[in-house]
């Protein structure tokens, strides 16, 4: 049995835990996750506001519903429309928004002012941090987004083997992926970066991913299981065993214990909370106010106008585990503290 109460863990060690099949091993695991996040929160558990605003997208990832080729609805929220949901939002008792939209056209023509414009509204009037997802964009745009106040700046490599990111991001450059993130890092933005499980990754790359994250300083890490999308090339792949995504948030937790790590609601809905939190997460994320015309990402629909996705339906699971959501001021003495 590992010794999971030390500091560093050697890669053949992460690869032992990711392929770790023991029931005891991985209770103890996902228990001693639990405890670094209680000692460094106590039983706050953060909640971000997901705001989708544009689904156009210029990329063709092949694992993604809104890429460029695949013939579906798409919307381009207006700045009043997003900045409503977004108060609704932090109304409703989020910590953050997060913004994110595809690689827009529109959006890269007129050099993203409506996006700063919006950054600028939630933080100076609604008095919120704010977490901008854009893609890759110019270290010029970066440069907007960080005088606009973003604290987060939040891109995904999805993996950091570079072959299979040439697989699933087609046409796309790993350099400059990874150029931007930290690039928005030196502007003194916070990064987070994720990977994707189930996408034809081995133990071996998620160890690569899971060493990279610490290396680039990122502050928040996430995991996503693969969900196939209708009318992606990926169509027809199946989605991971969740046990997967589970080890890796408990590992995340394990090796930076500081660290924002997401339970996303947009993978199994609501359901998948308490298994994520009970993992290690200390973070809800994808909370999209009901009957909004807002999406989510992987499961653009699933919860959301069912009212499944919100602050009060987390809440009540988070109540009955012993935990609740961070107030504003919470989750702002965490990240300054860190
Ligand atoms: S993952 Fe993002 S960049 Fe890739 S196609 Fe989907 S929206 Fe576009």
């Amino acid at each position: 049995m590992m010794d999971f109460g030390k500091k560093d863990f050697s890669e053949e060690e992460l690869v032992r835990l990711l392929e770790c099949e023991d029931p005891e091993e991985l209770a103890a695991m996902f228990a001693a996750a639990r405890q670094l996040r209680q000692e460094r929160q106590g039983n706050k558990i953060f909640a971000y506001g997901f705001v989708y605003f544009t689904t156009y997208c210029r990329n063709n990832c092949n694992f993604c519903y809104y890429r460029r080729s695949n013939d579906i609805e798409r919307y381009r929220k207006n700045e009043e429309d997003v900045l409503a949901v977004a108060k609704a939002l932090i109304d409703s008792g989020v910590n953050l928004i997060d913004l994110t939209m595809g690689e827009d056209p529109q959006y890269h023509a007129e050099q993203f002012e409506t996006v700063c414009r919006i950054i600028r509204t939630i933080k100076e009037t609604y008095q919120t941090p704010v977490m901008i997802s854009p893609g890759v964009v110019d270290d010029a745009v970066i440069d907007k987004f960080a005088e606009a106040g973003a604290d987060f700046y939040a891109l995904y490599q999805e993996t950091h083997n570079r072959a299979l990111f040439e697989r699933l991001r087609i046409g796309q450059s790993y350099d400059e992926r990874m150029h931007a993130k930290l690039y928005a890092r030196d502007r003194g933005m916070y990064i987070e970066e994720g990977l994707l499980a189930g996408v034809g990754e081995g133990p071996a790359d998620i160890v690569r991913s899971l060493k990279t994250m610490g290396e680039i300083g990122a502050k928040q890490v996430r995991v996503m299981s693969f969900i196939p999308q209708e009318g992606s090339p990926m169509e027809k792949v199946k989605s991971p065993d969740r046990l997967e995504e589970l080890k890796i948030i408990a590992l995340m937790r394990l090796l930076y214990p500081d660290a924002l790590i997401p339970a996303s609601l947009d993978v199994d809905g609501i359901k998948g909370l308490e298994d994520r939190i009970n993992a290690g997460a200390n973070l809800i994320t994808s909370i999209i106010p009901p009957k909004s015309g807002f999406m989510g990402v992987a499961h653009n629909t699933m919860d959301v106008d069912e009212g499944g996705r919100t602050v009060e339906e987390a809440a009540a699971i988070l109540e009955r585990m012993g935990l609740r959501i961070a107030t504003k001021d919470e989750y702002r003495a965490f990240l300054a503290a860190r």
